[in-house]
């Protein structure tokens, strides 16, 4: 049952992300309390509204939990919380019929948008939204490379930088590319053979990427870095292949490169992206929908790389 301040849940849809990955493996220096119940994108019911909402309120929610009363929390950074946490991370999650969030984690969703979208959306906007606008401080006719367009975080990148008027250049595995091409990517290089970098200078008359977005992490690191403009900013939000990159720091200095770290983000992010969501201009692309009973097999998709946007789980 849902404790003080809390919402419950019945839970239509629950979206897989590299997070889930992470955990049920283990992590060095994270506690995972078990029995676990992953999930972090969760769209569904009202069954219980902790006096917020009425029941039967069709909903998506912030993944996103923190304590709401300190320093950070009252400036909006929620995911500078000294307690942040990650819903199904530390806390039991969305694989599962019914699960309670805080009232202030619940994000009403319109009738013209499907449950299995609404799980689709929050973590991977919610995170490439803050990499791009927030951390990376986009601007129009930027010229943007996403490194793994295919992936959750990629398509939401694509679109977002698209969206505020950028180029959108991408990599992604040779079976992905159209698909990077038809959500708004200019063009596509496979980032498992040959140097990304220099087909990005080719592509864009030697001037390369003002912003790349990386989460891959070893396996790309030193293209990635290469592909910078002078000025470029590279935000990375993960570590998929590993958690060591290199850099030349008179490369570094010389092109006055920026190094930008950025985890999750923050509920105000969600609501504007929400916004163009909403209005059909944000597309989450759902790559497979299966069965909460296939929760298994669903880890083995994502783990493969196979797919192309985010794999979606229904009780
Ligand atoms: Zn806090």
């Amino acid at each position: 049952m849902p404790g003080p301040g809390e919402a419950l849940i019945r839970v239509r849809a629950c979206a897989l992300n590299h997070l889930d990955l992470w955990q049920r493996r283990g992590l060095e220096r994270v506690r995972i309390p078990m029995p676990h119940i992953s999930g972090a994108d969760v769209a569904g019911e009202i069954v219980d509204g902790g006096g917020a909402f009425a029941p039967g309120t069709r909903v998506m929610l912030q993944p996103g939990l923190s304590c709401g009363r300190c320093e950070k929390c009252l400036a909006d950074c929620d995911n500078e919380c000294p307690s942040y946490d990650v819903l199904g991370y530390q806390s039991d999650g969305g694989y599962a019929e019914f699960v309670s969030v805080p009232t202030g984690n619940v994000v009403p969703i319109p009738d013209h948008v499907d449950f299995v979208s609404a799980a689709a959306f929050p973590l991977t906007f919610l995170t490439a939204w803050h990499m791009l606008i927030t951390r990376a401080s986009l601007r129009a006719g930027d010229v943007v490379l996403v490194i793994a367009g295919g992936s959750g975080v990629g398509q939401a990148a694509i679109q977002i930088a698209r969206l505020h008027g950028a180029r959108v250049f991408a990599t992604s595995g040779p079976g992905k590319m159209d698909q990077a091409r038809a959500i708004g990517a200019e063009d596509v290089f496979d980032h498992y053979q040959g140097d990304y970098s220099k087909q990005l200078r080719t592509a864009t008359g030697h001037r390369g990427a003002d912003i790349v977005v990386e989460h891959v992490g070893e396996a790309t690191w030193e293209r990635s870095v290469r592909s910078l403009a002078r000025s470029g900013r590279l935000v990375t939000c993960g570590a998929t292949t590993g958690a060591h990159g290199a850099i030349d720091l008179t490369h570094l200095f010389a092109r006055q490169l920026s190094i930008l770290g950025s985890y999750m983000g923050r509920k105000p992010e969600l609501l504007q992206a929400a916004e163009q969501f909403f209005a059909g201009r944000l597309t989450p692309v759902v790559d497979e929908v299966l069965p909460l009973a296939q929760a298994a097999a669903a880890h083995e998709r994502l783990e493969s790389g196979r797919q192309f946007g985010k794999i979606v789980l229904t009780p």
